[in-house]
């Protein structure tokens, strides 16, 4: 992967962009930013006005307006405007501010923004290829200016905890590669953001005058089956090695195609297996305070789906690492869904994707009853009901461990299962806490704690970057491992006293950059990377991350 430089992007062109064509490229705008000499020698005398503004001032006045701006939704529009008018500028705020500014462009208000998507839609990003395209979907992709190595592709129908979206689902996509791009350096000319709009079952919004979408309820069974692998297979063929990543299909698809791909091309599904390596690692760190083995722990979720069964899955094949049996491993995962205890005699069946986690054991209708049955020494929300870790399932860890695992996963915030506060609160400050939603520290008794976002984005984007460097044909378990093991490495001790499960964020380039390494080093090693591993891999690794600057 080689960063185009400014001279590269402008070259693709068919003409030298100058003037005001220049000034509307957000990839080559800087606008105040034009020096003087720029000024004459592109053309653009006259169209700025006569200040020139450094790049840390322009910053600098960016974060100033964005933050007396009254309400998330129009920072995150504010923040969508210029990205579509400087995108050097906008990632640069992003990456000297990420605390601040990954939960404006992600989670969670990406997830209101989604909502209102129709309504605050100003430009275009990325590709909608609808159902109507069968037979042309190769077209649209060369459509798209710019040679993707990172496609992230979405049907919007299970966004984030919020459902079925369509259309609308498209900010997650044009997020997350925002977020490859600010916290891996992955070029912003390499990430493709793709929605497949094969309609929406979402009557409020198919009622909605502004909504984007097709209108039309979704395409199904085979008809489906077929659009996407038209896209899969176009994608590859105009973007030869592309990446692709499936995100937010509702679960049933989501297993589907990623059993379908998985070992044949290079795809990964985020929401099964980044969740899973960024839960591993907490656990990781995790057993760091408590002095135990991942394989000693019982671990209790709430949900069943991608996320749950993602995490089941990873979770188990560290046990096994760690010297279990797979039979022994699977003992110490239990699953509770919306209709209790996953178990296999259980009245009406289970879906095929649950099987695999169903006990012999008599049924359990509720979670508190489930955990006092099977005492678990963690408990992982991921089921997106928000409030379900009340304070009576908190209090019973709390009795039941010394230092309870508490990791309420589900995203946005409304549908967390309990804040920071309460997790602290309940177990007099004994949670061992991570969260889908970001909170702030938390003050408890003379102690401050603070926890830390189980977000996958500590994940992504240098698994990403890592296969892409390598150029690795398949992404696999044991590289989501790996990278699990690397993040939980990162975790300094000082950020164990305070309660943190993860490095702090601003630390994201310097992570995902070793995480990066880790995936390539499995490429290498397992023969599925192209060419020969270089002498320094770290350095290779972070000579190919695009820093914004002019
Ligand atoms: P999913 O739709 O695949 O699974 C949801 C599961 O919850 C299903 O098994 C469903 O049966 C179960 N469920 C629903 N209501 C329930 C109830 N009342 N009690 C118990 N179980 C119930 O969704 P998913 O992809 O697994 O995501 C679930 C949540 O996890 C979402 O909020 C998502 O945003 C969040 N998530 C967070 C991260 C992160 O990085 N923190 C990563 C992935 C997913």
């Amino acid at each position: 992967m080689n960063v185009p430089d400014r001279a590269e992007i402008r070259s693709t062109a068919k003409e030298a962009v100058r003037g005001i064509a220049l000034l509307r490229d957000p990839l080559l705008n800087r606008g105040t930013g034009f020096t003087e000499q720029e000024r004459d020698a592109l053309g653009l005398r006259g169209l700025l006005p006569a200040h020139v503004l450094s790049m840390k001032a322009q910053a600098e006045r960016v974060m100033t307006n964005l933050r007396s701006l009254p309400n998330d939704l129009e920072k995150y529009v504010a923040l969508n405007a210029l990205h579509d008018r400087n995108e050097a500028l906008f990632f640069r705020i992003v990456c000297d501010n990420i605390d601040e500014i990954q939960p404006l462009i992600y989670t969670p208000t990406v997830g209101l923004a989604c909502q209102r998507f129709g309504h605050i839609f100003q430009r275009p990003r990325g590709l909608f290829i609808g159902a109507n395209d069968r037979g042309r979907i190769a077209d649209l992709l060369r459509n798209w200016p710019y040679p993707a190595k990172l496609i992230v592709v979405t049907d919007g129908e299970r966004i984030l905890g919020l459902g079925d979206l369509g259309a609308n689902g498209m900010g997650i996509p044009v997020g997350k590669l925002s977020l490859y791009t600010a916290c891996a350096g992955i070029h912003p000319t390499h990430c493709l953001p793709v929605m497949l709009d094969v309609g929406t079952n979402n009557e409020s919004l198919l009622n909605d005058p502004y909504y984007v979408g097709q209108r039309q309820k979704r395409v199904t069974g085979a008809a489906y089956d077929e659009f996407v692998d038209e896209f899969v297979t176009a994608a590859r063929a105009v973007f030869p090695g592309v990446l692709i990543q499936f995100e937010d299909f509702a679960n049933q698809q989501a297993f589907h195609l990623l059993h379908k791909y998985r070992d044949k091309i290079c795809v990964f599904n985020d929401d099964i297996q980044g969740t899973a390596a960024v839960a591993l690692a907490g656990l990781f760190s995790a057993m760091r305070t408590t002095g135990g083995k991942l394989s000693e722990q019982k671990v209790l979720f709430l949900g069943a789906g991608e996320a749950a069964t993602g995490i089941a899955d990873l979770v188990i094949s560290a046990m096994i690492a760690e010297g279990l049996s797979e039979a022994e491993a699977r003992l110490r995962v239990w699953l509770v869904d919306s209709r209790g205890l996953v178990v296999k005699n259980r009245a009406g069946g289970l879906t095929e994707h649950k099987m695999r986690y169903a006990h012999e054991h008599p049924p359990v209708g509720d979670f508190l009853t489930a955990i006092r049955t099977l005492k678990p020494t963690g408990i992982i929300g991921v089921a997106a009901v928000g409030g379900t870790f009340t304070p009576e399932v908190l209090q019973t860890m709390a009795e039941l461990n010394t230092r309870p695992i508490i990791f309420a996963l589900s995203n946005p915030t409304s549908k967390a299962e309990c804040s920071a506060i309460e997790a602290y609160r309940h177990t007099g400050g004994r949670a061992l806490f991570a969260c889908g939603s970001p909170y702030d520290p938390v003050a408890l008794d003379g102690k401050t704690f603070v926890p830390r976002q189980g977000n996958n984005s500590y994940i992504f984007p240098g698994v990403g970057l890592g296969a892409i460097v390598s150029g690795t044909r398949l992404v696999t378990d044991e590289m989501f491992m790996a990278a699990a093991h690397t993040l939980a490495q990162l975790v300094s001790e000082a950020d164990i006293k305070q309660g943190s499960l993860y490095p702090a964020l601003p630390r994201i380039r310097e992570v995902s950059a070793q995480i990066a390494v880790a995936v390539a080093k499995v490429a290498y090693d397992r023969g599925l990377a192209a060419g020969v591993p270089p002498n320094d891999l770290l350095g290779y690794v972070q000579s190919q991350m695009y820093d914004p600057r002019y």
